[in-house]
């Protein structure tokens, strides 16, 4: 595979945009660096680059695209909305429609508000379950990553029920002063810090089904006894929900676990591939936000009637639960083979898989949460990255991220993968 196209764009891009990227988990850097491939074109589970290779896609533009790309009925929406006029600042019906099916599918919504990116929906929860307590500060769990605003990106101290530093050059150290960190599916450490500053946290924010560093599914009752310490405190439950609503069924993480937070924040698939987010809660909450309430947030692009239509489109296509029963059964052959081809090869992995989701990583270990999660091989898997891109197979440059089949991925495309992945175990050096 020749990848010098890519290699000269990536080389302009750098002259003219920071990093050559617009995020920066697109440069290899997760992957001891290298030119990132410049995609052209994308159909159903395919990619094709500027060089002309074809891969099989199984990064999902990290998360939204569960349909495979181009869907025909996203792309049909998307086209009437463009012939529509794609912004108006105005109230549209589509709104009304894509809230309504929102609310239908994770009850615990009384209300909804539309914006335009999880970062934004997140922070936003964040801000009115502030104005709703009257309180500042926030707990969040090692691993978990809620977006880019200030407040969330701010990393452990250096005990469990310690106050955070910034991860972040421009994160004030006043606000790192907000946040506290505690490890994902410890109670006792969650604990501690509620027992310290309980009565200032305002919010406690989970990822309830873990996608950010590969896919971590809570312990059994972990979450109701967050739940449970949460409300004790006086403090408001808000689910991230960015990456996991309708990720594994047509509704969200709370569905599954069968639990319901306070307040929850939406991105990715909800959008159909175009920009989106959402958040939503009870609605004594949610009347907090401006015209009713003093918490202000607002949106010139929030709610525009292409993200709606996508949106709506998408989940219309979801609604056919028999597609997370197809997702589910090739995960599985996936998952499968790719354990029987790593003993074959003597080459150590653990994978965490929910459904169509799944993350390989380089141990023998469990991985339950983030401390587990960065002591697994890194190498290992930068290796295991570039050789199977040079086989065509697009993964997620990181050893945290998660591979996110389609509808559009069929067997086919299991068992090519499973090619893969056999020679580039077998490529790899025993550890
Ligand atoms: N929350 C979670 C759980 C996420 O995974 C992400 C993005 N990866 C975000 C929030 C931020 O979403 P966005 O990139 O749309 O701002």
């Amino acid at each position: 595979m020749k990848f010098d196209k890519s290699e000269a764009l990536y080389q302009e891009a750098q002259n003219h945009i920071v990093g050559g990227v617009n995020s920066p988990s697109r440069a290899y850097k997760g992957v001891g660096g290298g030119s990132p491939v410049f995609m052209k074109k994308a159909q159903g589970a395919y990619f094709w680059d500027v060089d002309g290779n074809k891969y099989i896609d199984y990064l999902g533009a990290y998360g939204p695209i569960i349909t495979g790309h181009a869907h025909p009925h996203i792309t049909e929406a998307i086209t009437k909305a463009a012939q529509n006029g794609v912004l108006y600042g105005t109230p549209t019906a589509l709104e009304n429609k894509f809230a309504k099916m929102l609310k239908e599918a994770i009850p615990s919504m009384d209300k909804v508000r539309f914006v335009n990116s999880g970062t934004e929906a997140v922070m936003t929860t964040i801000r009115v379950a502030r104005a709703y307590t009257n309180r500042t500060k926030i707990i969040k769990f090692a691993g978990c990553y809620h977006g880019h605003s200030d407040l969330v990106l701010v990393a452990a101290g250096s005990g469990p029920a310690t106050l955070g530093t910034p991860d972040s050059a421009g994160v004030p150290a006043s606000i790192a002063q907000d946040v506290i960190t505690v490890p994902f599916n410890e109670v006792e450490p969650f604990k501690e810090a509620l027992e310290k500053w309980g009565n200032e946290i305002a919010a406690v924010l989970v990822e309830p089904i873990v996608g950010n560093f590969g896919i971590v599914e809570p312990k059994e009752g972990f979450l109701e006894e967050v739940k449970r310490l949460t409300h004790e405190a006086g403090s408001l439950l808000i689910f991230d929900e960015v990456i996991t609503a309708f990720r594994f069924t047509y509704g969200s993480a709370q569905k599954l676990l069968n639990i319901e937070p306070d307040m929850t924040a939406l991105g990715k698939i909800i959008g159909g591939g175009l920009p989106i987010g959402a958040y939503g809660g009870r609605a004594d909450i949610m009347e907090q936000v401006a015209p009713l309430g003093p918490a202000y947030q607002a949106g010139t692009m929030a709610g525009n009637p292409a993200s709606m239509s996508a949106g709506i489109a998408c989940l219309e296509v979801l609604q056919d639960e028999s597609i997370y029963e197809k997702m589910d059964q090739l995960g599985a052959k996936l998952e499968a083979g790719i354990l029987e081809r790593a003993k074959k090869h003597q080459v150590d992995i653990t994978i965490n898989r929910l459904k169509g989701a799944l993350t390989i990583y380089f141990t023998n270990e469990k991985v339950v949460n983030y401390e587990q999660a960065e002591a697994t091989d890194g190498e290992q898997f930068a290796t295991f990255f570039k050789l199977m891109l040079k086989q065509g197979i697009n993964l997620a440059p990181s050893k945290y991220e998660a591979w996110f089949l389609t509808l559009s991925h069929t067997e086919e495309d299991i068992i090519q993968t499973l090619d893969a992945v056999d020679y580039a175990f077998s490529n790899m050096t025993k550890k």
